[in-house]
């Protein structure tokens, strides 16, 4: 399973079965429909780089088993990472720090629900907790 302290790890799709799926046909539509040719239409700014396009679709049937930011990947010197290790975190869900927290920033305008879904998981954890000490009463 991928796991990271931010959360991002653990929702993510690269190597998803319908995701790899998609590319894969993709790759071989545009192959069949020699769809770089329909670049030449649009010369000057409204082009873009067939090669690079094609190198991109290759690189997401490639990278699909990415052992996630816990085993090793993810962005050199990350300040959640380095703060969560710090002080022995599991993941941020697990801080009483999360709300102020500053080191999502870099975070936030591509995926401004990081935190929210690190509160969503504290709260499942709470509810857990709490079921099993009521079933544990129970008995
Ligand atoms: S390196 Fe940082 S931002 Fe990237 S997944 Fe890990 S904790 Fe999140
Ligand atoms: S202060 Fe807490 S929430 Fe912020 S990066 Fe450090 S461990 Fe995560």
């Amino acid at each position: 399973m991928r796991e990271s302290y931010c959360g991002l790890c653990d929702d993510c799709q690269l190597g998803h079965h319908g995701f790899l799926q998609t590319v894969a046909r993709l790759k071989e539509y545009v192959t069949r429909f020699r769809a770089n040719w329909w670049i030449h239409c649009f010369p000057g700014d409204e082009t873009f780089d067939f090669v690079e396009f094609r190198k991109g679709l290759d690189w997401f049937l490639v990278h699909k088993d990415c052992p996630s930011c816990k085993g090793g990947r993810g962005t050199e010197l990350c300040p959640i990472r380095d703060c969560a290790t710090a002080r022995g975190f599991e993941n941020c869900s697990l801080c009483p720090d999360l709300e102020p927290c500053d080191k999502f920033d870099f975070l936030l305008a591509e995926f401004p629900d990081v935190k929210i879904n690190l509160r969503r998981r504290r709260l499942k954890l709470k509810a857990r907790e709490f079921h099993k000490r009521l079933e544990g009463n129970r008995k």
